[in-house]
């Protein structure tokens, strides 16, 4: 590769992931070929008035979810990620793959599949197995995917934390996002606009900031190239 990174040379480094980012490990996109919005309505799996109208029905569709995603392994490229000391993940993804890998500094923006939450007292429970545990929260309420859903509110605090972790890094290293989802998509020209180096992997460049780097490529490939030794 043309210039590999040492990332002992860095203070801190963000990885800002997207979809893509899982594309290797086999995660089905949203939308495209394939995608889960093709066989699946918003307005009946991916949204509070569907779980209010029939919340069985919605958790159903998200079970199938997770094992669709249990099916698929992180890849090594999620592996690098994971073992940078002085790396953060902020990912627009909900699958937990960068946890899997290993990474124990993961902002989630769109929240996780592999949580609930209860919408009368705010509880939040990490529930990990391909069928819930349990839909119910101690205070009587349902649990709910706690994913943000078509139609909800990013959680402010969950933002500031990104936000705070960009304006802080010194490398920002975007991967297989798009950059068409917002607010997200502003993290890049944050990041340029507080010093960072910033590159960006991705087989079909977003062309939707003024990256210092762009990479061609597939994310499982770049990625153990990039931060190699020789
Ligand atoms: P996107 O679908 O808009 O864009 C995906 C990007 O990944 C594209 O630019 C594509 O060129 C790139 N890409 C494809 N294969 C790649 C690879 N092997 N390596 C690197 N890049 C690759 O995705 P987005 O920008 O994340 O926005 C879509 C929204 O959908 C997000 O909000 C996200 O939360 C959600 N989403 C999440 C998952 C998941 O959790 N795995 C899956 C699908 C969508």
């Amino acid at each position: 590769m043309e210039q590999n990174i040492n990332p002992a040379t860095y203070r801190e480094i963000v990885f800002f992931t997207g979809a893509g980012m899982s594309a290797e490990s086999g995660v089905p996109t949203y939308r495209g070929k394939g995608g889960i919005w093709g066989s699946y309505s918003i307005d009946e799996y991916a949204c509070q008035e569907a779980f209010d109208r029939n919340p069985e029905k919605v958790l159903g569709f998200h079970e199938k979810r997770r094992k669709s995603v249990l099916d698929c392994q992180p890849h090594e490229g999620h592996s690098v990620v994971a073992v940078l000391p002085n790396a953060k993940v902020v990912t627009q993804n909900i699958d937990g793959m960068h946890q899997r890998a290993g990474s124990k500094d993961v902002i989630e923006l769109h929240g996780s599949l592999w949580r609930l939450r209860c919408q009368s007292c705010g509880f939040r429970k990490e529930d990990l197995a391909e069928s819930y545990e349990t839909t119910r929260c101690d205070c009587g309420d349902r649990l709910r995917p706690d994913i943000i859903w078509f139609g909800d509110m990013l959680d402010a605090v969950v933002m500031s934390k990104a936000s705070q972790a960009i304006r802080n890094c010194d490398l920002f290293v975007s991967i297989g996002t798009s950059g068409t989802v917002w607010p997200a998509a502003g993290f890049p020209d944050l990041a340029k606009q507080s010093g960072a180096y910033c590159i960006e992997i991705n087989p079909e460049p977003s062309g939707a900031s003024e990256y210092d780097r762009v990479i061609v490529g597939n994310a499982g490939e770049v990625l153990p190239e990039l931060f190699s030794e020789s």
